[in-house]
């Protein structure tokens, strides 16, 4: 096979040109062509009446040495390189103890596939409920604004992200293509198979309900062996080993690999650990609001002309703003054409993120718009991100009127200094429902000037962002995990308790879908060799 790099093309295009482009890239005739396939397809928007798309794509030619040679001096052009999944190894015959897995999102999922894949047979124990039950339960809050503690968009089948924009895309190195495996398994638990080569994939809430369900089913054919609704309670350590977990109805399980994929919001857990000697340091995160603008607004200004193209879909933005008094201010989970959502996990808090469908089709764009923090701004313990958390997380409850609505301000008031009385044109999407007022007290004043100082400046890169109409929702606090247990390097496992893999993004490792997904596979290869070499 081989491979073509930065293949230009106008947006406007046949098959027939892309066709044609191929034979001239390689300088073959049509019957020399075999076949091809799409390895990459990303776009060039910054002339906007001019959009490229450019392309990476798998060709199959007859005589491939032949072609090779006679394209031996195009840089854009050689052997498609090795981007399959090959597994570090099988898992022993004699196997004396299953591996664990705590939790089930996107690091947990991938932890134990893997392990199910090279014969381990893990046990899978997550706290909320199956993905169908949940859906209900979280559904609950938005619509009754009745809170399940263990069964919500934190917690459950699938993870945080079950109820996402589930946008694909990381910015993590990842020179073993794990990001391939991670797909191609999605494509075959019936995600939309251009995720495989567009640059910028997305999933979508409904279809990674069907997903999740499909890949659990999976996992169960290959030996693996789910336990929901038990939540680990207290994890047993001996002479700096694991040696077992406690579950929450009392249950007692033996187990010396443990993969802990817990997610960002799993604080009682946190809690235990640190009491239990295991090794937990602070790690910076950031605060902010949602921002929901119209999404016509972004494509228009973004796209130009081309807004509305069936090949663009509704575009995202990325902005960065560093503002005088030090503070990093950035877009944070775009979700275009989506919702903003109720994302508490306990009672009496209020925290914003954002989801979206497959069609990316609601009228509001929304991102977070996030401040970065440091352990410096909460001093004093190894938790104490989470207690910062807590306090402006239940501040935004109480602004909001104290029955889960969040507290919410126009864009030109916030800018302006007033408290909002009315909205405008931007009608915005949280559920239950927002409370206008003034956003100044739910957050640190260091995060609100730095916000009102972005918030301008950002309309210089997106023409209208700063529009009067367009709606503020708090408190973004969720943005990823306050603390990071650490591990070694080379081995993954806890920096003191061996057996215990920290993974994922609870654990300070990845932010995002993808990465928590390809950290699931690095630990559980690292689980694997360490069982492969003691046994
Ligand atoms: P999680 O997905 O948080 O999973 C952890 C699991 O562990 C949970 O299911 C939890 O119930 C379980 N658990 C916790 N404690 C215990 C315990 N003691 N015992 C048993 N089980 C336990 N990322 C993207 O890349 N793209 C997006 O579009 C996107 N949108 C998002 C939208 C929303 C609304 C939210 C909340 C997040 C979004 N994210 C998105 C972030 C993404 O969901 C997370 O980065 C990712 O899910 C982290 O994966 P994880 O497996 O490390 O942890």
């Amino acid at each position: 096979m081989l491979r073509i790099n930065e293949l230009f093309l106008p947006l406007e295009h046949t098959e027939e040109d892309l066709n044609a482009a191929i034979l001239e890239r390689l300088g073959i005739k049509a019957d020399e062509l075999v076949s091809f396939t799409l390895f990459r397809r990303s776009y060039d928007a910054r002339k906007k009446a001019a959009v490229t798309l450019t392309y990476t794509i798998d060709v199959e030619v007859k005589d491939e040495a032949q072609v090779l040679e006679r394209n031996k001096k195009k840089t854009n052009v050689g052997l498609t390189p090795d981007t399959g999944y090959h597994f570090v190894g099988r898992a022993p015959a004699n196997l004396k103890q299953r591996p664990v897995v705590i939790g089930f999102g996107p690091c947990g999922l991938f932890a134990a596939l893997l392990l199910a894949e090279m014969g381990f047979n893990p046990i899978i124990l997550e706290r909320g409920k199956t993905v169908r039950e949940r859906t209900k339960d979280t559904w609950g809050l938005w619509r009754q604004r009745e809170l399940k503690p263990e069964s919500n968009v934190q917690f459950g089948e699938g993870g945080a992200g079950t109820f996402s924009d589930g946008k694909l895309y990381s910015q993590v190195k990842d020179p073993k293509h794990y990001g391939r495996k991670v797909l191609t398994e999605f494509v075959a638990a019936d995600a939309p198979p251009e995720i495989m080569y567009v640059s910028k994939p997305h999933i979508g809430t409904f279809r990674l309900v069907k997903m999740i369900q499909l890949m659990r089913e999976k996992i169960e054919q290959l030996g693996g062996e789910f336990r929901f609704e038990q939540r680990v309670e207290d994890v047993r350590i001996e002479d700096g080993e694991i040696r077992g977990l406690t579950l929450a109805s009392g249950e007692q399980i033996e187990a010396d690999h443990v993969v802990l994929a817990i997610g960002h919001s799993a604080r009682d857990t946190f809690e235990m650990l640190y009491e239990r000697g295991v090794y937990i340091e602070a790690k910076p995160f950031s605060i902010g609001f949602r921002a929901e603008h119209p999404q016509s607004l972004i494509d228009k200004c973004r796209f130009g002309p081309s807004a509305g193209h069936p090949i663009l879909g509704a575009a995202d933005y990325k902005l960065v703003h560093h503002a005088t008094n030090g503070r990093a201010v950035y877009s944070f989970c775009m979700c275009p054409g989506g919702t903003v959502v109720a994302a508490t996990s306990e009672p009496g808090r209020v925290v914003t993120n954002g989801m979206s469908q497959y069609s990316r089709n609601e009228r509001n764009a929304n991102s977070g718009i996030v401040v970065g923090i440091t352990p410096a701004d909460y001093p004093g313990h190894p938790l104490a991100g989470i207690a910062f958390q807590r306090e402006w997380e239940s501040r935004a409850y109480e602004l909001g009127g104290g029955n889960y609505d969040a507290p919410a301000q126009l864009v030109g008031d916030f800018i302006a200094n007033r408290p909002s009385t009315a909205l405008g044109s931007v009608e915005p999407s949280y559920k239950p429902g927002v409370k206008l007022g003034d956003l100044n007290p739910s957050l640190p004043k260091y995060a609100i000037d730095a916000i009102r100082e972005a918030l301008p400046a950002f309309d210089k890169q997106i023409r209208g962002y700063s529009m009067h109409d367009a709606v503020l929702t708090g408190v973004e606090t969720r943005t990823s995990s306050p603390i990071r247990i650490k591990r070694d390097d080379h081995t993954l496992q806890s920096l003191n308790t061996r057996g215990l893999y920290p993974a994922g993004e609870g654990a300070g490792y990845a932010g995002g879908i993808m990465s928590a997904a390809i950290d699931g596979i690095r630990v559980a290869e690292a689980l694997a060799l360490d069982i492969i070499g003691r046994q």
